[in-house]
């Protein structure tokens, strides 16, 4: 699906998404990825999603990525009688490790180890630190405690303890079924919650078993103390704001966000923004003005993609999100500010000659008329390399393996063209002068930029750059043979 835009949308599916008309009127709108969240809903209901979602792409002939979010060890209430209660300051409210469904006075909270921790006037802070509970009296098997903040509470919210340490394995019993069952479906990408260690995603990475690529969610402060050694062994980061922001002092998220952004951006590695974008249009058609500026702000960052949580997956309005997105990023992406932010920010370590190879590839589609760098690639490496530069002109990742075109929907800038396996060079460049034409992306005599390792089918040599014009005959009269 060519979009008119370089940052990419991740919308989450849920209730409010998992049938085949939303999910395929998400993808047109422009959500680029689908996350399934593995905290929420049963296997069934994943498998489910995950079947729509390839029969959308087979229809489309558009390659879809979809990253399955592990729960990790997130602390959950359970589930209510009537499906939310709304708390009101000042109230008794009281969790405990009954498994009953939860009332207006009391939810369960299955999980021992925070009684343990808990001392009078700690603080619980439920759905990314929307409700805040006191804790009067507590004992091994429950806590009372005083509503500070009040707000609906409803089934399986996320539940923080911030002034306490927790006990906690990176990957829970579920996480490691969680995994096994979604690389059997076969995801793109693989989501890291609550990430503390570089430790923790060579665990995942080993379980995964090359199946999917690693992404770290950045959610806790002890990720941010190891971040370069996380981002090191990692395929991509997600900064998710809404335990960030809860686990930090939220005005820490702001500057969080851009260093993560730059780090991600300078090892070329793909980053994701996610968390409260449009969080009232959960409930409303139309967003906040400060909702938009945040979404703006991710993209004038060059974060590689901005992701939609609830009001994709449980809103009233999950299309209407992912069509504000795209129509953001197309108008912020047009402010010539953009580009100077973009440039003065591009921040690469190069010492590589495919580095070489990719910024000479920027820096002649700058200089030139060049409407498009093609380049061939096997693994997405060289894609991200390009992404990297971040030229003014799209990106045309030519590969073979569907695999890696799908994890590129999250790159960056960067449209995928399948293209079978390639003999000799003039074979790839007519192949990719056909596709710059007939995805539009060229006309007739325009000229493109093609990048390509030889000899073919070695992954990792990209070693030619070639300025082609778009027109067969002046192709072959060019090189004979
Ligand atoms: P995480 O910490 O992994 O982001 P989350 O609980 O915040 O977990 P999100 O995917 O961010 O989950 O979605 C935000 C809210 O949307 C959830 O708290 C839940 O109320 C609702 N939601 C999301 N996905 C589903 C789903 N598949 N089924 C039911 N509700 C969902
Ligand atoms: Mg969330
Ligand atoms: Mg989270």
């Amino acid at each position: 699906m060519r979009r008119h835009r370089n940052v990419k949308i991740v919308a989450t599916l849920g209730p409010a998404s998992d049938d085949y008309l939303t999910i395929k009127s998400l993808h047109l709108a422009g959500a680029d990825v689908f996350r399934l969240n593995m905290s929420h809903g049963t296997h069934d209901d994943i498998a489910q999603r995950h079947k729509t979602i390839r029969i959308i792409e087979e229809e489309l002939n558009s390659p879809i990525g979809i990253l399955a979010d592990l729960q990790g060890p997130k602390l959950r209430v359970g589930e209510f009688e009537n499906d939310f209660e709304t708390l009101t300051e000042g109230q008794g409210f009281r969790l405990d490790l009954k498994s009953d469904l939860g009332t207006s006075k009391r939810v369960s909270l299955p999980h021992p180890e925070i009684f343990a921790a808990l001392s009078n006037g700690s603080v619980l802070l439920v759905n990314d630190g929307k409700i805040k509970l006191e804790v009067k009296s507590f004992g091994k098997d429950f806590a009372d405690c005083i509503v500070k903040a009040g707000g609906v509470i409803s089934d399986r919210k996320g539940v923080n303890v911030p002034d306490v340490i927790l006990p906690l394995a990176a990957l829970s019993d579920k996480d490691r079924t969680d995994l096994e069952f979604a690389c059997s479906l076969g995801i793109d990408w693989l989501a890291l919650s609550f990430v503390q260690r570089p430790e923790d995603v060579r665990e995942a990475r080993e379980l995964a078993k090359g199946r999917a690529a690693i992404l770290s969610k950045i959610e806790k402060p002890a990720a941010l103390s190891k971040f370069d050694d996380i981002l090191e062994c990692s395929d991509g980061i997600m900064v998710a704001r809404g335990d960030l922001g809860v686990e930090l002092p939220v005005q820490n998220v702001p500057p969080v966000q851009k260093r993560l952004v730059r780090a991600c951006r300078a090892a070329a590695k793909p980053v994701i923004v996610a968390t409260q974008m449009l969080e009232s249009m959960i409930e409303s058609p139309v967003p906040t003005r400060a909702e938009v500026s945040d979404v703006a702000t991710a993209i004038y960052e060059g974060a590689d993609a901005i992701m939609l949580s609830a009001e994709s997956a449980a809103g009233l309005y999950p299309v209407d999100a992912v069509q504000t997105m795209d129509n953001v990023a197309v108008e912020v992406e047009s402010d010539p500010t953009y580009r100077e932010i973009i440039e003065a920010s591009r921040n690469a370590r190069r010492n590589s000659v495919a580095d070489g190879i990719v910024s000479a590839a920027r820096e002649i589609a700058e200089t030139t008329d060049i409407k498009a760098i093609s380049c061939y690639t096997q693994s997405g490496t060289t894609a991200l390399l390009i992404a990297r530069e971040k030229p003014r002109v799209p990106i045309i990742a030519m590969t073979s393996e569907i695999e890696t075109a799908r994890r590129l929907s999250l790159t960056w800038g960067t449209n995928t063209l399948m293209s079978g396996a390639k003999q000799r060079f003039k074979e790839a460049v007519v192949s990719a002068v056909r596709g710059a034409l007939s995805e539009g992306y060229a006309v007739e005599n325009d000229q493109i930029v093609i990048t390509a390792g030889v000899p073919f089918n070695i992954p990792g040599t990209t070693n030619i750059l070639r300025v082609a014009p778009c027109n067969e005959r002046m192709i072959y009269a060019m090189d004979p043979e």
